[in-house]
């Protein structure tokens, strides 16, 4: 395989969650600039349509749609229409997330904030993954690309998010534990750890972006385009005999 077929993913179809934002965009149109016809789905459908028609602007194939992670008859409609339309399922990118809200330590947890993460960022991962499965099964192959992060690898503790690394934490873990149960199926599940990006993600008081730029390594925080390389990398051939694998974008955050 040349560089261009290793990393192309021409007649391909992928499914991005969160796609309406941040990292979910960027990979939506990375895989889309790599030949892959996206669905690009977002709980928020007027900026999964933004992402959509970004993409089909730009010469590539993209459909948008509206989905909760969170609901499973929506994530199995929507996984439903993408194989009606599109015919097969090579790639899911598991990157819809939220973080908790209020930075409150576990003794003053709203628990209702709790479950809220833990129904977005791990609940959800599992029901767009098993809706996924079957499908990539029947073909005897696919990619599962998992959006963890840095917050999975390690404690936070520059600002209280339990909820958040726990769930991240439990995304790595799932990640591996998926990985080994498919592996002899043709299904490859990773997982992206990113550090900090500049995103619509946290609470971005006036102190946030002085506390990232100061504990990353590289002294600066990611723009949200830094993760099209890694993403594109684990959908691709280039990635073939990898899985249950980390792959940390930080900045040299983890390596301290
Ligand atoms: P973002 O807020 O810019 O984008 C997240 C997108 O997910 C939004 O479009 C939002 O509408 C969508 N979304 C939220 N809940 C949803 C749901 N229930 N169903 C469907 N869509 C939903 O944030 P981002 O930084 O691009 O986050 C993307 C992923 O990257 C998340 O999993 C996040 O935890 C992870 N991550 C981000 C950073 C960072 O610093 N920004 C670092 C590490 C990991």
């Amino acid at each position: 395989m040349n560089v261009g077929e290793l990393f192309s993913l021409r007649g391909a179809v992928a499914l991005v969650t969160g796609a309406g934002s941040g990292l979910g965009r960027e990979i939506a149109q990375v895989y889309a600039e790599a030949g892959a016809s996206v669905v690009c789905a977002d709980r928020d459908a007027a900026s999964a349509e933004g992402t959509a028609k970004t993409i089909s602007a730009a010469g590539g194939v993209a459909q948008p749609a509206a989905c909760d992670v969170t609901d499973v008859d929506q994530v199995a409609a929507t996984i439903g229409q993408a194989v009606t339309q599109f015919g097969r399922l090579d790639v899911l990118v598991n990157n819809a997330g939220i973080a908790d809200s209020d930075r409150a330590k576990a003794h003053e947890l709203d628990l209702a904030a709790w479950h809220r993460v833990l129904d977005v960022n791990l609940n959800g991962l599992l029901y767009c993954t098993r809706a996924a499965l079957p499908v990539m099964l029947a073909q005897g192959r696919g990619k599962i690309v998992n959006v963890a992060s840095m917050w999975g690898l390690v404690g936070a503790g520059l600002f209280p998010l339990p909820a958040y690394t726990a769930s991240k934490g439990a995304v790595v873990n799932l990640t591996r534990e998926l990985a080994l149960e498919y592996a002899a199926e043709g299904i490859q599940i990773n997982a992206l750890c990113p550090g900090f990006v500049r995103t619509n993600l946290g609470r971005h008081d006036a102190d946030y972006d002085r506390i990232r730029t100061e504990h990353t390594p590289m002294a600066r925080v990611a723009e949200p385009a830094e993760i099209r390389g890694p993403a594109l990398f684990l959908a691709s051939a280039a990635s073939n005999f990898m899985t249950g694998q980390l792959l940390v974008v930080d900045g040299g955050f983890t390596a301290r």
